[in-house]
């Protein structure tokens, strides 16, 4: 690479151009993006700092217009250059711009200052003050008295208890301090949101063999300077979390640091604390109930080097450690951790990409990873390490598959089987907590039959129809359109529709069967604020309720004891969600789910209740068998063209008129067409799942292809067009590269 892609120094110029040098000779082969160097800038080509965000094999502009590069720029602080450096990366990739992005990897400075702790420090001797007083004394400056007097008696005051307590006035300290009695400290205080909470203590684990296998093969690739991604498998309860701490304690002994991402909802107070338990105060976390000054602070310590690890959800990825030995993102699978606003990276990608800068490794731990990852795994592209066994008396619970179509063909209309109802009975006897699970994931409106269980597919796609309110059904990939059938298909049977009972309903049934119970309702309307999200559960937890009704929410964090039967009342629900993620987010809900029942010491067990009790993925979760569920969806993705096996970008459309934005649509079609880019599939435009959000009309398009390279330079020439045109500045369009749920 012959030219360098630079940020000027941010404070004081506009970020969003980046500048290109030309690399000399000697520094060919040594720079890397995060770097800081030195450029001549501007017409006096005085040098100024910059941060290398990428190269150039062919300049972009005329070279005789490159200046060159002067040197990389000694004893630098690389966090924030790094950050940036990140920022541009996300930029590109995801389609942003650069001050979106900036402000999405910069710690955002709050506008209240931090809280600064000021003392006022007596410098004068006792005699002197006393002889001191005196004279105020006579001369009847009560202020200056009263201020003396109280540094006689304490040498050191905190200035806000000075200026309030003995209202005294700003100047009059100031004539302290400019008359020689006192002098000023000021320190900043960063607020520690944690800090009483925990005692460090030496509790020694003895890793079990596949543990010790996982931590070695990692840590000894990285004594031999290898950094790359690793993926580690284990159910819930195999131990992956002592892997963690492991890696992390070896870690801070070659004095660097970690980040640890941990979705927001498993973020519960037992994880931090066994944390804090083992590293101490040198742990920090930072999570969303954190104000924005607090989450700053964490920010500022990891910067000052006061700790070495951060633990948080996806933002954490942003911390500004100077020097990061390694970046472990637990439940990889989860979907929280791709962002749904401007730039919408991926944490792992990023994580990725941020590792490969300052030279760590990328650990991935999930029970049920994502087809990608696995897929990346398999491939030998990924380390790979498993945990099969679960810690403790913990087994796996007994699961059993209630097929809805019998329940209805042997005269049985209720919402639960025979089998779910007696299974609750019994624990309702023997004072046992049941945990009843909605899987509402994914849209309603989706069409199925009753009797036969078969779903109504887009022909093009084989992604799930959405009934829309002028009865018709759509593709919400291609925009295939079709009128409702009044019989199935497939079946010819009349009991076709979807499922539509909510959990409200589900309450009242669970009420109606069992009077004497008592539940809890767990679900969007439930849970508007965090309170009361922890409040249900701690309820629960607490066992004031029998049974608990929710949806996914239910599903993950908390650890019941007293929950030995969970029932899945409609598996197939997420099945239907018009995107082609559906059958691996029905996985992993089911197989979680089902993982809730027994974790104490009594032997758990769970009914699924569906309509396609043959659906690999929901027998797959019934025996708790991801490689078979994987063996099955790699050959769906590869044939469908879907990633991993290629890759895709959503488009976005969205504005206030319909039929501006359908013509919109269709005019970037054509532009798309246009490309002639080889080997690119273009789906769509159709009109998204959500079709109207805020009074804005929503479309999208779809571009697949197998080479990653190719797309991503594809929506680089969409976006110099958008960005030329102003024609499209009237609607507002968004990328989304791999998009992980439906637009
Ligand atoms: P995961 O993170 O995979 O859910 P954890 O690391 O939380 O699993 O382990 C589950 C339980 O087993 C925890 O209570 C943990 O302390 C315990 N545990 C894990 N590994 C060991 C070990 N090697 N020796 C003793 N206890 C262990
Ligand atoms: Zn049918
Ligand atoms: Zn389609």
């Amino acid at each position: 690479m012959d030219f360098v892609n630079v940020i000027v120094d941010i404070s004081h110029e506009k970020v969003d151009r980046i500048f290109q040098y030309r690399i000399p000779d000697h520094l060919k082969g040594r720079l890397k993006a995060g770097m800081q160097v030195n450029i001549p800038f501007g017409r006096g080509n005085r040098l100024v700092k910059g941060c290398v965000v990428g190269f150039a094999e062919k300049p972009d502009y005329p070279p005789e217009k490159i200046k060159e590069l002067d040197s990389i720029a000694e004893g630098s602080v690389q966090a924030e250059s790094q950050l940036i450096a990140l920022a541009a990366w996300m930029r590109e990739r995801y389609g942003s711009t650069m001050n979106q992005a900036l402000k999405t990897v910069l710690p955002v400075k709050q506008k209240t200052r931090q809280k600064q702790s000021r003392r006022l420090i007596r410098k004068i001797s006792v005699e002197e003050g006393v002889s001191l007083l005196e004279e105020y004394q006579r001369k009847k400056y009560r202020a200056k008295a009263r201020l003396l007097e109280a540094l006689l008696q304490n040498e050191v005051l905190d200035y806000q208890e000075t200026v309030g307590n003995l209202k005294i006035s700003s100047t009059v300290v100031r004539g302290f301090e400019e008359e020689g009695i006192i002098r000023m400290e000021s320190r900043t205080l960063y607020r520690n949101p944690f800090a009483d909470h925990f005692t460090k203590k030496e509790k020694e684990v003895l890793l079990n063999s596949e543990q010790t296998e996982a931590v070695e093969g990692i840590w000894s690739e990285y004594q031999k300077g290898v950094r790359r991604t690793y993926l580690l498998h284990g159910v819930t309860g195999s131990g992956k979390t002592e892997v963690y701490m492991e890696l992390i304690a070896r870690v801070i002994r070659e004095g660097k640091q970690t980040i640890l991402l941990i979705p927001e909802i498993a973020l519960t107070f037992q994880t931090v604390m066994r944390f804090y338990e083992r590293f101490g105060e040198r742990v920090s976390v930072i999570h969303s109930r954190l104000s924005g000054g607090e989450r700053y602070d964490q920010f500022m310590r990891a910067q000052n080097g006061e700790i070495d690890v951060m633990i948080g959800p996806r933002s954490a990825l942003f911390t500004p450690f100077s020097c990061i030995g390694m970046i472990i993102i637990d439940e990889e699978h989860e979907s929280s951790y791709k962002s749904e606003t401007v730039p919408r990276y991926h944490a792992v990608e990023a994580a990725r990409f941020r590792a490969g800068m300052c030279g760590a490794s990328v650990v991935l731990g999930s029970a049920t990873p994502s087809v990608d990852s696995y897929y990346r795994a398999r491939s030998g592209r990924y380390g790979f390490y498993r945990l099969t066994g679960r810690f403790g008396n913990a087994g796996l619970p007994n699961v059993s598959i209630i097929d809805l179509r019998r329940e209805l063909k042997e005269g049985n209309r209720s919402i639960f089987s025979r089998r779910l109802k007696e299974a609750m009975e019994k624990r309702l006897q023997c004072g046992q907590q049941t945990m009843l699970f909605l899987n509402r994931r994914g849209l309603s409106g989706f069409v199925s039959c009753r009797s036969c269980g078969t779903a109504i597919r887009c022909p093009h796609c084989d992604v799930a129809l959405s009934l829309h309110n002028d009865g018709k059904l759509r593709c919400h990939y291609c925009g295939y359109e079709t009128g409702m059938p009044s019989l199935c298909p497939s079946c010819g049977s009349r009991y076709i529709s979807g499922f539509r009972a909510g959990t409200q309903q589900i309450e009242r049934e669970v009420k109606k069967l069992f009077p004497y119970a008592r539940v809890l309702r767990m679900d969007y309307d439930t849970t508007r604020t965090k309170e009361s999200y922890e409040q249900i559960l701690t309820a629960f937890g607490k066992g004031e309720a029998d049974i608990l009704v929710g949806t996914q929410m239910i599903v993950k964090g908390h650890d019941f004891p007293n929950v030995t039967l969970v029932g899945v009342l409609a598996a197939d629900i997420s099945l239907y969600a018009a995107d082609y993620r559906s059958s691996e987010r029905t996985f992993q809900l089911l197989t979680q789910a089902a993982g809730r029942a027994g974790r104490g010491q009594k032997t758990g067990e769970a009914v699924i209740q569906t309509y396609v009790p043959d659906h690999y993925s929901i027998r797959a979760a019934a025996r708790q068998d991801y490689e078979e569920f994987y063996r099955q969806e790699i050959l769906y993705r590869k044939m469908m063209g879907y990633p991993p096996a290629a890759f895709m970008l959503g488009i976005y459309l969205s504005g206030p008129e319909e039929t501006f934005l359908e013509k919109q649509a269709d005019r970037l079609g054509k532009v798309i067409h246009r490309l002639h880019a080889e080997g690119l599939t273009v789906i769509g435009p159709a009109v998204a799942a959500l079709s109207r959000k805020k009074d804005m009309y929503r479309m999208v398009i779809y571009l697949k292809h197998m080479d990653e390279n190719m797309l991503l330079n594809v929506k680089n020439q969409l976006e110099r067009i958008l960005e030329n045109e102003t024609v499209w500045q009237k609607i507002y369009i968004q990328f989304d590269y791999n998009p992980l749920n439906a637009y």
